[in-house]
């Protein structure tokens, strides 16, 4: 049986932190606020993967208030998510994202997000989508306060 999942995440612009999305140190001024690297994409897309398996989401998974992933390299987690999907008998057959960022501009990045978040799954790179949008300037993201990140995803659940 074929079974949906969908993520959503919202992480603040903050000072003097990296830009890590999708796994890609994108250049830009400020990162973002969070615990982990606060890589939104791959939040996103771990969320539709755990939601696709009814199995919670990463804030049960991977607690902020546990020391173990202050600073924690994303797609490290997501390597683990793709884990327990595969010890549980799914196979993740396809995945969607879109980033909205009224800047920088992400557009020469999407390659690399895919690349990345695709080895972490172990999935081929043509299974994984990033699009990048602005919001026209209205909003939260429009008004550069954030960075918003939607992800879907089709797993197998080998039934
Ligand atoms: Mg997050």
């Amino acid at each position: 049986m074929l079974r949906i999942g969908h993520g959503f995440d919202v992480h603040a612009f903050a000072e003097g932190r990296r830009l890590i999305l999708g796994g890609v140190d994108v250049p830009c001024a400020r990162g973002l606020a969070g615990h982990s690297d606060a890589d939104v994409l791959a939040h996103a897309l771990m969320d539709a993967v755990l939601g696709a398996m009814r199995a919670g989401d990463i804030g049960k998974l991977f607690p902020d208030t546990d020391p173990a992933y202050e600073g924690a390299d994303s797609l490290v987690l997501m390597r683990r998510v793709a884990e327990l999907a595969r010890e549980r008998g799914y196979r993740i057959l396809d995945v969607d994202c879109t980033v909205a960022a009224q800047a920088p501009k992400l557009a020469p990045h999407r390659g690399r997000m895919r690349e990345n978040m695709a080895a972490a799954l172990g999935v081929p790179v043509d299974a994984v989508g990033v699009k990048a949008t602005t919001t026209e300037r209205l909003g939260f993201v429009g008004r550069e306060e954030g960075i918003a990140a939607w992800a879907v995803v089709l797993l197998d659940d080998g039934r």
